[in-house]
This record gives structure tokens, sequence and C-alpha cells, in this order.
């Protein structure tokens, strides 16, 4: 737990968010700024600044956020026609909050490459 972080504070329920997956190692929660019709953020409970920071010790935990991926594009209806999956990690990619985070986005085509 990161106290300065607002993803440590949604895991940990300090702010209220409406969650739409959850287990014992990972939060999914709907993005306050949606550039999608379906924008879910996927989160390990553990605070990890950047993709750079992951150790051996969090590839359960990745693999557990591929699977709610999953389930979750499943429920919204979007399996089928498809979605995309994306990390940012750091400056160049513009990553804003530096706990690792996954983007499902989907629910109409989505253009490429991204800028
Ligand atoms: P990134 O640029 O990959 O770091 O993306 C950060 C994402 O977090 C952005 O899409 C923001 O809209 C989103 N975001 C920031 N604060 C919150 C929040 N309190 N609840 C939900 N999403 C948030
Ligand atoms: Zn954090």
């Amino acid at each position: 737990m990161n106290t300065e972080c607002i993803f440590c504070k949604i895991a940990g329920k300090e702010i209220p968010t409406e969650i739409v997956f959850e287990n014992e190692d990972v939060v999914a929660f709907n993005d306050l700024n949606p550039k999608a019709p379906v924008h879910v953020l996927f989160i390990p409970k553990k605070h990890i600044a950047t993709l750079n920071d992951l150790s051996d010790d969090d590839l359960d935990m990745v693999g557990k956020i591929f699977s709610a991926i999953k389930d979750v594009a499943a429920e919204k209806g979007i399996s089928g026609g498809g979605y995309r999956v994306v990390a940012n990690c750091n400056k160049d990619a513009g990553q804003e909050v530096f706990h690792v985070h996954f983007h499902l986005l989907g629910g109409r085509a989505l253009t490429w490459p991204p800028g």
C-alpha cells in the first residue's frame, strides 16, 4: 500500500468506486474518463509502480489479471466483436497513474496504430 497512490486507495476501498471484478489479488473498476463504451481498469491489489517493477513473484497475479479481463469482456458482451488490452509504461507511453494497470477497451471499432 502506497498512501499517496489513488489506485491503492481504490483497492483498499478508501475511495468508493464501483468494482466490476475482484479476487484475492486483483480489482477492476470503470475508468473515470472512458475512451470507449467499455473501459475497465484492472489493477493488482499490491502496489507496483510500473511494468518495469514486476518481479517473478508477480507472474501469477498477471495471469489472474488476464483471466479476469477475459471474463469481464465476456460479461460486457465484447468478446466476439473484439477488444484491446493496453498497459502504458512510463513517460513515452503516457502513463499517468504509477500503479500498474491494464486497460480493457471495447464496444466500438478501435483504430490502429495508437497515437
Ligand atoms: P494511464 O495513462 O495508463 O496511467 O491511465 C490512467 C487511467 O486512470 C486514465 O484512463 C484515467 O482516466 C484513469 N483514472 C484516474 N483516476 C481514476 C479514478 N479515480 N477512477 C477511475 N479511473 C481513474
Ligand atoms: Zn498503488
